[in-house]
């Protein structure tokens, strides 16, 4: 049994942001997987099918696209943004693991994709100019305890973050508690970049301190980037705010 498995990641957006590898892997493609939004993104040629799955069935969704790849077709497993970042990749490597030696004979090729942290900071200048973190808020993988132990340890080593995944209706109440750990932590006036559908024609940008912050300024479309201890925002007349994380830290920083 013999065959190639791509995954590949989309961007962020509608296009513009897809790099010429991940256009190249889907357009070679016969059968594309992934969740129904992503795949929509798509303009499949003739010949081209799309296998929609529901968001929660990656597992099934990654073992089907092996089985795929093992009978010979040219198989995509597509992701927004990069597929490394909390994304198809992992689910991947875990249906790789678990049925192990089972998909010995499928090559795995990931293509990398740009992830929405960076589309949103670029939009918002450089809040990622120095360390980071990147932290899904969802529980429905990983307990909230450990969520709330990262999110303590992140404030307190001065990392800026970007939450993913930091509100839904089926997670209504995260986002807020993780503001209120931050505040108990970090100065109030520390800049917060809500960036939401970055790339998209209904992109939307706002920015707040840590002490405005609120839960209804996310959807599950948004990314959200709390600044570091140094971050800061320059006002320009006649231009939009810079926010910004400088490229220096100081000792006692
Ligand atoms: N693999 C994706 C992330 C998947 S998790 C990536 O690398 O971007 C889904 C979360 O990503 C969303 O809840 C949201 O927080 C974020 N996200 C995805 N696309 C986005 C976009 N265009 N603008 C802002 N945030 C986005």
């Amino acid at each position: 049994m013999t065959g190639t498995l791509h995954v590949v990641g989309l961007g962020p957006g509608d296009g513009a942001m897809m790099t010429p590898d991940a256009q190249a892997a889907i357009a070679r493609a016969t059968a594309l997987y992934g969740y129904a939004p992503y795949l929509d993104r798509l303009a499949l040629a003739p010949g081209q099918r799309a296998i929609a799955s529901d968001n929660r069935e990656e597992l099934d969704r990654a073992r089907e696209a092996l089985g795929t790849a093992a009978a010979g077709e040219a198989v995509c497993m597509v992701s927004g943004g990069d597929p490394g970042v909390f994304a198809m990749a992992s689910a991947v490597c875990e249906a790789i693991e678990s049925d192990a030696p089972r998909w010995d004979g499928i090559e795995l090729v990931v293509v990398p994709g740009l992830t929405a942290m960076l589309a949103v900071a670029a939009r918002a200048g450089a809040p990622l100019g120095n360390d980071f973190c990147a932290i899904s808020l969802s529980d429905n993988l990983k307990p909230w305890t450990v969520i709330e132990a990262r999110l303590r340890a992140a404030a307190g080593a001065g990392f800026a973050m970007a939450f993913y995944n930091p509100i839904s209706k089926a997670r209504p109440w995260q986002l807020g508690s993780a503001f209120n750990i931050l505040r108990e932590i970090l100065d109030s006036e520390i800049p917060v970049v809500f960036g939401r559908a970055a790339g998209r024609p209904d992109a939307a940008m706002r920015i707040v301190s840590l002490g405005e912050a609120r839960p209804e300024m996310a959807d599950m479309a948004t990314c959200v980037i709390v600044g570091a201890p140094t971050t800061r925002i320059i006002t320009r007349a006649g231009q939009p705010p810079l926010v910004y994380t400088p490229r220096f830290v100081r000792d006692d920083g």
